[in-house]
């Protein structure tokens, strides 16, 4: 497997009335074609804003530093057209309540008949509803949807049209943001079996942004996880899951409900401002090995073990 994506100390700043807000910091990850990337962690770490730099979607008070390569190409040096034709092309990304991105006064044909004019202006209608129905298909999502309004699918059924929009140019990386936070856990099984096989048809890679470690155990290659803007340990799923060694990780996994659970665990404290600088580990006020030097100096990331795992900790 070769890189698709490398992200290099890649951070995102966001200027608000309140100072600067240090969304990302200093991120390095690799997605290699064909693999399934798990970005885990708790609300307001910075998984969103990393799948939308990755995209150039973020708003404009956001300063985005490092770089982008997709497939060898700078990302962050493209003029806006070509940005434009390389995400759906080549870069798509699933957003987790798909009532907000399908417009509620259009049938689902006209979603797919827009999506293919917006890069293909001379595609007839007939051709595009073929295109459609065929990913349609693909997704299990009968044709008979095309003719019907957004409220009048189920919601597993919009996920599957959105997943289905997103994969109309058979893009190379698809970067799923909570795609199934919306849904029951049948549900959310089913789509991620869907992206499972799908992503081998299409010979495509998935970056998975979600809080749910459980699916990330059972659908991902790789898992990277993010605390505070920044990623704390990040390895291959099996070891990880196995030995987590970052004490965050330790925690979050701890506090993953299962059938053999007896008491219920959360990591204490809360997740820190990602306002102004901070100086030292961000997860010193709440982990319970923390060590003096924690507190001032923070730990660069490190191969740590047989499995080459990083590990931003003071500990290895
Ligand atoms: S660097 Fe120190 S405070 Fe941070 S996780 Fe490791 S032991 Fe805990």
């Amino acid at each position: 497997m070769s890189a698709l994506l490398e992200l290099e100390h890649l951070s995102v700043t966001f200027e608000t009335p309140q100072g600067p807000v240090h969304a990302v910091q200093d991120v390095s990850l690799t997605i290699e074609g064909g693999s399934i990337v798990g970005l885990v962690g708790e609300s307001g770490c910075g998984k969103s804003t990393l799948g939308r730099a990755i995209l150039r979607l973020l708003p404009e008070n956001a300063t985005v530093a490092g770089s982008v390569r997709f497939a060898g190409r700078d990302v962050l040096a493209l003029s806006p057209k070509e940005i434009r034709d390389l995400r759906g092309r080549n870069l798509a990304m699933i957003f987790q309540d798909p009532m907000t991105r399908l417009n509620p006064l259009m049938r689902i044909r006209d979603h797919f008949i827009e999506t293919i004019r917006a890069h293909n202006p001379a595609v007839k209608s007939g051709q595009a509803l073929e295109r459609a129905k065929k990913v349609l298909a693909d997704v299990r999502v009968p044709s008979d949807r095309l003719g019907m309004y957004p409220h009048e699918l189920s919601g597993g059924m919009r996920q599957r049209v959105m997943i289905a929009l997103c994969l109309l140019f058979k893009p190379a990386l698809l970067i799923a943001d909570e795609p199934t936070t919306a849904l029951d856990v049948i549900l959310e099984a089913q789509i991620l079996q869907l992206l499972q096989s799908i992503m081998h048809e299409y010979s495509m890679s998935v970056l998975l942004i979600t809080h749910n470690l459980g699916l990330v155990a059972e659908f991902s290659d790789r898992v990277a996880v993010m605390y505070a803007g920044r990623i704390a340990e990040e390895g291959a799923t099996p070891p990880l899951f196995r030995e987590p060694r970052h004490p965050y990780t330790q925690g979050l996994l701890r506090s993953v409900i299962d059938l053999e659970t007896t008491s219920l665990y959360s990591v204490p404290g809360e997740p820190p401002s990602l306002l102004g600088e901070t100086a030292g580990c961000p997860f010193y006020p709440r982990c319970d090995k923390r060590m003096a030097v924690c507190e001032t100096v923070y730990p660069e990331p490190r191969l740590v073990g047989e499995d080459h795992r990083k590990v931003a900790c003071h500990l290895y």
